[in-house]
């Protein structure tokens, strides 16, 4: 339960962090809130030689809105994005997100960026944001690129970032006025990472489904953007029968471990429950 021995260092801004981690080489790990890197190194499952902290960088803060946009720091804490008005008004499914994450202390210090930056499948961001299409703002030494979140996760723990690169911002498009959100997690307990869960936002016209997005969490290696089962919902009125077709589509796609949280089996068959509870709540609120 005590981690090996590490160096600490304390950048100001994104340059000098970029340069320490470019400089510290394969042993160097950015430190964020802890909560999930602090743990696998008590374990010893992680072991960096060197953490380079960057909480002492104010640009890697905040929410502000960047015409149909929102923009989020990373170091910008899930009790944070529970607050925000902002994204309140633009994006609530962020705030019922951060709600079913662990329970107070840990929103309190961990971080929207070490949650999408982590890889871990059990992580609840990572799958809301391909849901909601957003894009990560990376850094290193050799310049910045943007990555979509769609594209970023790799394999468990394996993410598209390259060594000594940072993510310096989530870009995320807000949805359409009106639009409709869940976000379903069955979980053991209160604080626990999910069984199951599904992200949907969508758009009703007429009665019908206009546009429509699904992710769901901690069924695979990965986050998975569930298209096929949004193709099939999107231009219906979300009837038993399409329900029954999207989520035998989304479990066709999952390949959940068997571990704690039950047989592989149950743990897609309650990814089914969850979107299916997920469409249902996101349509009874899209205007
Ligand atoms: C008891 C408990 C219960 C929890 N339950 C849940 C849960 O239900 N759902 C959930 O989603 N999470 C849960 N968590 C995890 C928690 O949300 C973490 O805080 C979060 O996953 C990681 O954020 P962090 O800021 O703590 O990152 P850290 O632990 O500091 O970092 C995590 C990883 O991301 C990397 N990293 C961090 N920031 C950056 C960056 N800007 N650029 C590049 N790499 C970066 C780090 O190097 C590290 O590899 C739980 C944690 C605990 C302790």
């Amino acid at each position: 339960m005590i981690p090996g021995s590490f160096a600490y260092h304390r950048p100001t801004s994104v340059n000098e962090a970029v340069g320490l981690l470019a400089d510290l080489g394969d042993e160097a790990r950015p430190l964020a809130g802890g909560h999930s890197l602090i743990p696998m190194m008590k374990l010893r499952l992680a072991t960096p030689e060197h953490l380079v902290d960057l909480a002492g960088i104010p640009h890697l803060k905040g929410i502000r809105s960047d015409g149909g946009d929102v923009v989020i720091g990373p170091m910008t804490t899930q009790h944070e994005i529970v607050g925000s008005d902002l994204l309140a008004e633009k994006i609530p499914l962020l705030r019922e997100v951060s709600l079913l994450i662990a329970d107070p202390q840990v929103r309190y210090v961990g971080t929207l960026g070490g949650n999408v930056a982590n890889g871990d499948p059990g992580n609840d961001m990572p799958a809301v944001m391909m849901c909601l299409g957003a894009s990560y703002q990376v850094v290193g030494r050799s310049g910045e690129r943007s990555i979509a979140a769609r594209d970023f996760y790799r394999g468990a723990y394996v993410t598209a970032l390259n060594p000594g690169e940072i993510l310096a911002s989530v870009r995320i498009p807000v949805p359409a006025a009106g639009h409709g959100f869940a976000y379903e997690k069955l979980k053991r307990k209160v604080g626990d990472y999910a069984t199951a869960a599904a992200a949907v936002v969508l758009t009703m016209s007429g009665g019908t489904v206009a546009t429509c997005s699904i992710g769901l969490t901690n069924v695979a290696a990965t986050p998975l953007w569930a298209e096929e089962a949004a193709r099939i919902v999107t231009g219906s009125a979300l009837d038993t029968a399409i329900v029954q077709r999207a989520v035998a589509a989304a479990e066709a796609i999952t390949s959940p471990a068997s571990d704690g949280r039950g047989p592989a089996h149950y743990r897609t068959k309650m990814a089914g429950v969850m979107l299916a509870r997920a469409l249902a709540s996101a349509k009874a609120r899209a205007r």
